[in-house]
């Protein structure tokens, strides 16, 4: 398992919960107060407390972007109104005429905003796998400014080592940016790896009960951070003072929900593994996996997502998906009740056609928080009457 620990001092636990976080200093509050002031008084002209207009910087703003930070073992956290505003910020680091890389699995909004949004604006892009790591290396296209992986990914579960990655695209001049929207910190911490820039998507694991919609990126070396952070307040897609503080609520209880996400994944992966109606179960715990290796020596636990495929291909899986009852059919992830989709025909439509579709036999399950009993009892009826 990767060495998790890496700032001296409090844990990862006590961090989620404290980081940034102080009492109030005027009225001993323990919870960040969510601070709608849109304007800050100046004691001269210039002369400020930190905070002049609240798109530039607020409050309970610097508390998320601190605490996150310091979960993903960077010096600088920058939150923003969804994931893939976080996402547009990254991509304007691209020249025009000049190439990213992305993994050939990656989620479809991403895909999306890359293809439908950059492309057009002159930021060329190849899907690429990988996993093979060594391909990439002996075919590395010259004009690449950027790798873009996700590892577990979205909805295949491969997974990518993320240190080999840097370890390439850093002799070739190029940024890696990781989006650690499924593992989340308390799993992996791609920084320590050696990505440059870590990308969330809030909405998910961080916010962790399906209420907010929300983006990080956790940047440790200082002049990208300065690059990304004048774009911030330059393009303004910041969150709202209550969206930063839901999504801080989530994170002080990040660690024991991803530990029991893990397990009742587990719970669930038991069942699956050899039952009639399934053919195959990604999971990067399962030995056979072709993730597993790298997930092992990355990652604490192996996360609370699993997909899988039905006999009886596309017709029966948009039959399971829609038999449960504790499982919700619904897009999305990450949070505490449980969901079941078809990412073919849900999250990942937009992928039909290009490099990046996905079988349609496949299954996806955001494993949550119900009891492990309830959440196994329900997929076998949805498996046997789907
Ligand atoms: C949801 C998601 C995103 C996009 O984030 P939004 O908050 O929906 O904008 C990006 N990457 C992954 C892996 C996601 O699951």
């Amino acid at each position: 398992m990767g060495e998790q620990e890496q700032q001296a001092g409090w844990s990862f636990e006590t961090r989620a919960i404290h980081e940034g976080q102080p009492p109030d200093p005027t009225t001993g509050a323990v919870v960040v107060p969510i601070s709608l002031s849109t304007t800050f008084a100046q004691e001269a002209v210039g002369e400020h407390r930190g905070y002049e207009y609240s798109r530039s910087g607020n409050p309970t703003r610097t508390a998320l972007e601190t605490c996150v930070a310091s979960l993903e073992s960077a010096r600088h956290g920058l939150a923003f109104a969804s994931g893939l505003a976080a996402e547009d910020n990254v991509l304007r680091l691209v020249r025009p005429g000049r190439r990213v890389l992305l993994g050939n699995d990656a989620y479809g909004g991403t895909f999306r905003l890359i293809s439908k949004v950059w492309g057009p604006l002159g930021v060329a892009h190849t899907a690429v796998d990988l996993t093979d790591v060594d391909a990439l290396a002996a075919d590395w296209p010259d004009d690449t400014d950027m790798v873009w992986l996700e590892t577990p990914t979205n909805p295949l579960l491969s997974c990518i080592d993320i240190e080999r990655v840097a370890e390439v695209a850093h002799t070739h001049g190029a940024l890696v940016v990781v989006d650690n929207t499924f593992a989340t910190p308390y799993l992996q911490q791609p920084i320590t790896l050696g990505a440059d820039i870590v990308v969330h998507s809030a909405t998910k694991y961080l916010g962790g009960h399906s209420d907010v919609v929300g983006g990080f990126l956790a940047v440790d070396d200082d002049s990208i951070a300065e690059r990304l952070r004048f774009t911030q307040n330059a393009a303004g897609a910041v969150p709202s003072p209550f969206d930063c503080y839901l999504v801080l609520r989530g994170v002080k209880t990040l660690a024991v929900r991803m530990d029991r996400h893990c397990q009742n994944a587990r719970a669930v992966v038991d069942l699956l593994v050899g039952h009639p109606k399934v053919d195959r179960v990604l999971y990067p715990q399962l030995p056979d996996h072709p993730g597993h290796a790298a997930a092992a020596r990355q990652m604490r636990d192996f996360g609370g997502m699993v997909s899988f495929t039905v006999r009886g291909g596309e017709a029966a899986a948009r039959a399971v998906a829609a038999a449960t009852e504790v499982f919700t059919l619904a897009e999305s992830l990450g949070a505490v009740e449980s969901l079941i989709e078809h990412p073919g025909a849900m999250t990942h439509a937009s992928a039909a056609g290009s490099p990046l579709e996905v079988p349609a036999d496949l299954v996806r399950l955001s494993v949550g928080l119900e009891h492990a009993d309830d959440l196994v009892a329900d997929l076998e009826q949805a498996l046997e009457h789907g």
